[in-house]
C-alpha cells in the first residue's frame, strides 16, 4: 500500500473510561427518542473516524477492526471520496435515474461490469442496500427461468426484508415474531468444516463432498427443474465468517449451470478487495450469474449492486426493476472515488498482507490458549470461533466478554456467529500495521483475561 496522510492520529488513546460521559448523555437521549429495536455494538458514539482510528464524543481514539461492517475499506474519512461527495453534492444530490438520468450511474455499472468475474456479456443494476440487491436478483432469477424455488444455505444472512428474511438462518434477533415468510424458500446444509462431522468411513468430507449432499437433498426435496436461483455467500458473513471446504462453491456453481438455475453469489460482504481478491469468487475461480455487492462499494454511502449475465437481467421487462433511490448520483460518486482508491492504494494486496499480519499471532494465540476452536477466514476477513475448553461446544459467553473487554481497552470487535460465538476482524483496509498491530494485541489479551 503506498503510503497515506492520515488526518487523524493513528493511536489509540483513552481519555475517560468507556462510554465516557458524552456517551452517556446521548444514551439517555437516545433511550428517549430511539426504537430499542435498534441495537449498537458498542455504547460510545462517534465524532470522528479515519484510517483506522474512531474518535468518540469524549475524545477517546479507538481501533476500529470493525469497519462498520466491512464498509470503510478505504477508511471512513477517506479524503478522495469525501471530495468527490462534495463535488457531486453541490451539482446535484437526486434527480432518480429513472426520470432523469445522469451519468454517474451509467459509469458505475460499467466498472462493475467490468470488475465482477468473468468476460461474458454483463449487465448491472443499482439499488440501496444489500438486501435490496439479494432481493433483485432473485426476482430477475424468478423472471429469467420461470420458476420458483430459491435455495438458500445454513448459517446465511441476506438481509432483513421480507424475503431476504426467508433467506436468512438465523432466528433470533433477524426473523423472531417477523413471519410469515415467503414460500419457496428452501435450506440446504452447509459445508462448514469446523462442525462437519466426519463422513461414515471416517474420512474428512471434502467440499465437492458437501455440494453432493446439498444436491441430492435438492433433487429430492424440491425437484431440479422448480429451482430459480441457489444464493450463497463464498464465505458466510453473519453466520460465523465460514469458510466452505475447496470445492463446495465451484461445484454449486457448475451444477446450477448445467440445469440452468441461477447461481447468485451474495458478495455483499466479502465484495471489493475486502478477501484479497475483488471477489471472493474468485479464489476458486467460480463465474457466478450474478453477483450482489453492497457495503464496500461506497465507502457507507448507500448504495448497492446486482451485477451479472445480460441475458438474466435484460429478459426483465423495462421498468420491472428500480426504486427512487436506487444509484443515487452522490452514493455513485462516492462508489467511484472508493473504487479508484481501493486500485490506486493496492487494496487487494493490502488485505493480504493484513492476513499475513494478523493470522499467524492468532493462530499462536488459538494453539496457546484452551478456548480458540478455529482461526479461519481470507484476507481481511478473519475469524475467531470460541468453544469451551476441550471440545467444539459453541462459547458464547466467552465471546462476549472478550469483545467488551476488548472494547473496554479501546478497540471495536464484532461478534457473529449461528452460536454468536464467533469474533471477526474486519478493518479498515488502509488501516496502518503499526495500529493493527496494537489492536491485536490488546485482543490478544482479552482473550487471556478470560
Ligand atoms: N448479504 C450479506 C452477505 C450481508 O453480510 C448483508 C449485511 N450484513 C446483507 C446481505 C444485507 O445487507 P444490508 O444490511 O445492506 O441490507
Amino acid at each position: 500500500m503506498p503510503d497515506i496522510d492520515y488526518r487523524l492520529s493513528q493511536q489509540l488513546l483513552l481519555r475517560t473510561d468507556l462510554p465516557g460521559p458524552r456517551s452517556r448523555d446521548l444514551a439517555a437521549r437516545r433511550r428517549a427518542a430511539v426504537g430499542a429495536c435498534v441495537a449498537s455494538v458498542v455504547p460510545v458514539y462517534a465524532a470522528d473516524a479515519d484510517g483506522g482510528v474512531i474518535v468518540d464524543v469524549d475524545g477517546n481514539s479507538l481501533v476500529d477492526l470493525g469497519s462498520g461492517i466491512a464498509v470503510t475499506g478505504v477508511g471512513a474519512s477517506n479524503p478522495v471520496v469525501a471530495a468527490a461527495v462534495r463535488e457531486q453534492a453541490t451539482r446535484f444530490t437526486h434527480t432518480c435515474f429513472m426520470v432523469t438520468p445522469y451519468e454517474e450511474y451509467v459509469a458505475v455499472a460499467e466498472r462493475l461490469v467490468a470488475l465482477t468475474p468473468g468476460d461474458h456479456d454483463k449487465r448491472a443494476v443499482l439499488f440501496n442496500s444489500g438486501a435490496e440487491a439479494v432481493e433483485n436478483a432473485v426476482k430477475i432469477a424468478r423472471h429469467a427461468t420461470g420458476r420458483n424455488a430459491v435455495v438458500a444455505f445454513d448459517h446465511a444472512y441476506h438481509g432483513r426484508t421480507n424475503l431476504t428474511m426467508a433467506l436468512t438462518a438465523k432466528n433470533v434477533p433477524y426473523k423472531d415474531g417477523f413471519g410469515p415468510f415467503v414460500p419457496e424458500v428452501y435450506r440446504m446444509p452447509m459445508s462448514y468444516p469446523f462442525r462437519e462431522p466426519p463422513a461414515p468411513d471416517g474420512t474428512t468430507v471434502t467440499g465437492a463432498q458437501a455440494a453432493a449432499r446439498a444436491i441430492d437433498l435438492m433433487d429430492k426435496q424440491i425437484g431440479v427443474r422448480r429451482i430459480a436461483a441457489l444464493v450463497l455467500e463464498p464465505i458466510q458473513g453473519e453466520g460465523g465468517f465460514i469458510v466452505p471446504a475447496p470445492g463446495f462453491v465451484p461445484t454449486l456453481a457448475g451444477w446450477a449451470r448445467a440445469h440452468g438455475i441461477v447461481f447468485v453469489a451474495d458478495e455483499v460482504q466479502t465484495g471489493l478487495a475486502r478477501t484479497g481478491a475483488w471477489f471472493a469468487c474468485e479464489h476458486e475461480g467460480v463465474v457466478p450469474d450474478l453477483t450482489t455487492i453492497a457495503k464496500g462499494i461506497a465507502s457507507g454511502l448507500p448504495l448497492s449492486a446486482v451485477v451479472g449475465r445480460a441475458d438474466l437481467i435484460d429478459e426483465v421487462h423495462t421498468g420491472g426493476l428500480g426504486g427512487t433511490y436506487g444509484g443515487n448520483p452522490v452514493a455513485c460518486a462516492a462508489a467511484l472515488a472508493t473504487l479508484d482508491q481501493m486500485r490506486d492504494l493496492e487494496l487487494c494486496d493490502r488485505a493480504r498482507r493484513i492476513e499475513e499480519l494478523a493470522r499467524p499471532r492468532l493462530q499462536a494465540l488459538a494453539d496457546d490458549v484452551g478456548i480458540v476452536g478455529e482461526v479461519r477466514g481470507r484476507g481481511a476477513m478473519l475469524a475467531l470461533e470460541f468453544v469451551r475448553p476441550g471440545t467444539r461446544e459453541p462459547n458464547p459467553e466467552a465471546t462476549r466478554e472478550i469483545a467488551a473487554r476488548a472494547l473496554e481497552h479501546g478497540v471495536v470487535v464484532l461478534t457473529c456467529g449461528t452460536y454468536g460465538n464467533v469474533i471477526r476482524l474486519l478493518p479498515p483496509l488502509v488501516i496502518p500495521d503499526e495500529l493493527l498491530s496494537a489492536g491485536l494485541e490488546v485482543l490478544e489479551n482479552a482473550i487471556r483475561a478470560t
